[in-house]
């Protein structure tokens, strides 16, 4: 079976004083599956390169003191002075500048073109239309409650989207155009643009304050996301349809439905193992969307839950009383034999538990998944490196209710080089206090206790 699906890559190398990338890529892959799919697959690949330095964060939330795997899946830079790998996200808090976006109005110069829309090709009409789509794509996001991304709450969170009619507005193979805006490009020529693949997202990220990278301001924490650009091909092997022109298209590529996965690696959710999440690596077929259309009254309906606990967690609201909930706990084997096999991860450090673990709350009343993460680390500020104990941290989960809570194994649609990206960045080797990452354990069936 031919499918696409979104996949993890593993980093590309971290040269210290260098920076930070994350691709996305949505391609094509074969690849054999005994699974009923819901969507027809779309690879979405994240890679990764270098990152920078450290010293003090001036601002880091609440994960400084402990921080350990948390809802949903979030990407984490070790600082180049050493320390608890920390949570990449942006730069948006109250009195943060709005974050700075924009997109380019160069698109593919070919015939059909690999945009379609209800406008005629090539008019003013045109960008419009496309713009009308970015700005529904990024409400999607700026709807969800309980975070400062939300637009009621705080209006100036996100600038106002600019246009710009440069072909090159977008970071690029060569590491150049860096300029901290975070920029959607639809004609563009990459490497990365392997068979099969449509759409990336390259994110760029501070391993130390006060890193500049172009003309972007200095960082202001470690794991800060200076720039992320989301970059379409250009070549036509694959066409992009806004949602008024998908249903004459049923051959392409719902543009909506990528950018709103696209927006969640800008903000920095890394992919999801919930079937129905945005961020779930499997993107919908040609001529489908994901979940539902965003509408007045809902905004925010393609996401799951899932997704806005993810946004929740990177982007908490101090004052939402209601998504405040946090379940943590341990993933571990009945038997700890089973994790004799693996190597010390530091200097006499050894698995405790299990690492890679799908850890899953579900709404006891509602049988609806609230959030998943990946789980299996926790990392002490005061005597790093991480350490690989099972441990989980659920959350934030809308207090007041009762959850169950299972994990499982990647062994499914999600493989373990879906989470490639997201394991990658709790260890890293060019770091103080390094550490050695285990593999991600499938070698277990998930049962409660006791
Ligand atoms: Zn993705």
């Amino acid at each position: 079976m031919k499918k696409n699906r979104f996949a993890n890559c593993a980093p590309q190398g971290m040269p210290l004083h260098a920076i930070a990338k994350r691709l996305g890529d949505w391609r094509f892959v074969a690849r054999r599956s005994s699974v009923t799919m819901r969507h027809a697959p779309l690879v979405h690949a994240t890679r990764r390169w270098g990152t920078v330095f450290i010293t003090i964060c001036a601002f880091l939330f609440q994960f400084i003191g402990t921080p350990r795997a948390g809802a949903y899946v979030r990407d984490f830079t070790v600082p180049a002075a050493g320390g608890c790998p920390q949570p990449q996200h942006q730069n948006i808090a109250i009195g943060a500048p709005p974050l700075a976006r924009q997109w380019s109005t160069s698109l593919p110069n070919i015939n059909p073109s690999t945009i379609l829309t209800v406008a005629p090709q090539g008019t003013a009409a045109q960008l419009d239309e496309i713009e009308a789509t970015i700005q529904q794509t990024y409400a999607i996001w700026s709807d969800v409650s309980g975070t400062l991304v939300n637009a009621n709450s705080y209006p100036n969170a996100l600038g106002p989207l600019g246009r710009t009619s440069a072909q090159n507005a977008c970071s690029n193979d060569l590491q150049t155009n860096i300029d901290g805006v975070n920029t959607i490009c639809f004609n563009q020529n990459s490497a990365a643009f392997t068979t099969g693949v449509l759409s990336f997202t390259r994110v760029i990220v501070a391993n130390a304050p006060a890193q500049t990278f172009g003309s972007a301001p200095p960082s202001v924490f470690v794991g800060q996301i200076i720039d992320a650009d989301i970059c379409f091909r250009n070549d036509g092997h694959a066409t992009f349809a806004t949602p008024g022109a998908l249903a004459t298209a049923p051959g392409a590529y719902d543009l909506e439905s990528l950018l709103a996965h696209e927006l969640g690696h800008v903000f920095g959710l890394d992919h999801s193992g919930v079937w129905r999440a945005i961020m779930f690596p499997f993107a919908p077929p040609p001529g489908t969307f994901f979940g539902d259309r965003p509408t007045v009254s809902a905004p925010d309906a393609p996401l799951s839950d899932d997704d806005r606990a993810g946004l929740r967690m990177l982007y908490p609201d101090p004052a939402d009383t209601t998504d405040t909930g946090f379940i943590s706990g341990r993933i571990l084997p009945a038997n700890p034999f089973a994790l004799a096999d693996f190597p010390a991860t530091s200097l006499g450090e050894y698995v405790t538990g299990i690492f890679g673990a799908q850890v899953i709350a579900v709404d006891a009343a509602t049988g609806s998944v609230a959030a998943a993460t990946f789980g299996g680390w926790t990392c002490d500020a005061a005597n790093p490196p991480p350490r690989f104990d099972g441990s989980y941290t659920l959350g934030p989960l809308s207090v007041g209710r009762s959850y169950v809570i299972y994990a499982e194994p990647f062994v499914g649609l999600v493989q373990p080089a879906d989470m490639a990206g997201a394991a990658a960045g709790v260890c890293s080797a060019g770091a103080l206090a390094p550490c050695t990452l285990p593999a991600i354990n499938t070698n277990f069936a998930p049962r409660l206790g006791p």
